[in-house]
């Protein structure tokens, strides 16, 4: 598993295209900086690792784009101990920019494979989430609340669980749509719990998938 000269030249490369795209949290970008992002592909597509796009990781998921990743996590405002619920944990990409922003993070994912492959690797890496294999729709009702839920895969509507499960004060934020694109939408709730909604341009994530259409 080698970071060479190389590698951390073209992440800086990476980081300045974000960056002038319109990211601007300095955490955002260090941690983009400092995670070696072709290690989470396949060895054959190292060369894509460091370019501002999704890539395939096997079992029809992708990994999301850099610029992507920092949009939502920059819109979350980390702040160091916040207990952040991830849905969609795929490659685990984003679940390591959420650690190296100081988030605690817990994370679910409903496919087996990759939820075993990620179990593994990330902690390779130095990167020790609590993982979850299970369905995001219910989140985890068991260690919330949390201070910010980040969903990273398309949702057909707002799951009322995942609403319940956010402190108030705290923020969500998810891709919103059945299509190819989605909306991706902020939610805020205010220290007496009421919602404040944002649309925040469209993007294009793999479908967030209900337990019913998974075990099919
Ligand atoms: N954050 C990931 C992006 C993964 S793509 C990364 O940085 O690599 C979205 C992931 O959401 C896929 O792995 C998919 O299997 C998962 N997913 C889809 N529906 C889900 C659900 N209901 N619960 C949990 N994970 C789900």
């Amino acid at each position: 598993m080698e970071d060479s000269y190389r590698h951390k030249g073209l992440r800086k490369i990476l980081v300045e295209e974000i960056r002038n795209k319109g990211i601007t949290d300095e955490k955002v970008l260090k941690a983009i900086a400092n995670i070696p992002r072709h290690l989470f592909l396949h060895d054959m597509f190292v060369k894509f690792a460091y370019a501002d796009q999704a890539f395939q990781i096997g079992a029809g998921q992708t990994i999301s784009q850099p610029y992507t990743v920092a949009f939502q996590t920059e819109h979350l405002q980390i702040k160091k101990g916040d207990k952040v619920l991830e849905i969609g944990t795929g490659s685990g990409y984003q679940t390591a920019v959420l650690l190296e922003c100081g988030a605690k993070v817990f994370t679910i994912e409903r496919q087996k494979l990759l939820s075993d492959k990620v179990k593994k690797f990330l902690p390779e890496l130095g990167y020790s989430p609590n993982f979850f294999y299970g369905d995001g729709f219910k989140g985890l009702p068991a260690y919330a609340p949390f201070d910010k839920i980040l969903v990273t895969c398309g949702a057909p509507f707002i799951p009322e669980m995942l609403l319940d499960q956010l402190k108030p004060g705290g923020i969500m934020m998810i891709p919103v749509g059945e299509g190819d694109v989605q909306e991706m939408t902020k939610i805020s709730k205010s220290i007496d719990g009421q919602l404040d909604t944002k649309k925040l341009g469209q993007f294009r994530f793999v479908p967030m998938l209900g337990e019913k259409e998974w075990k099919q």
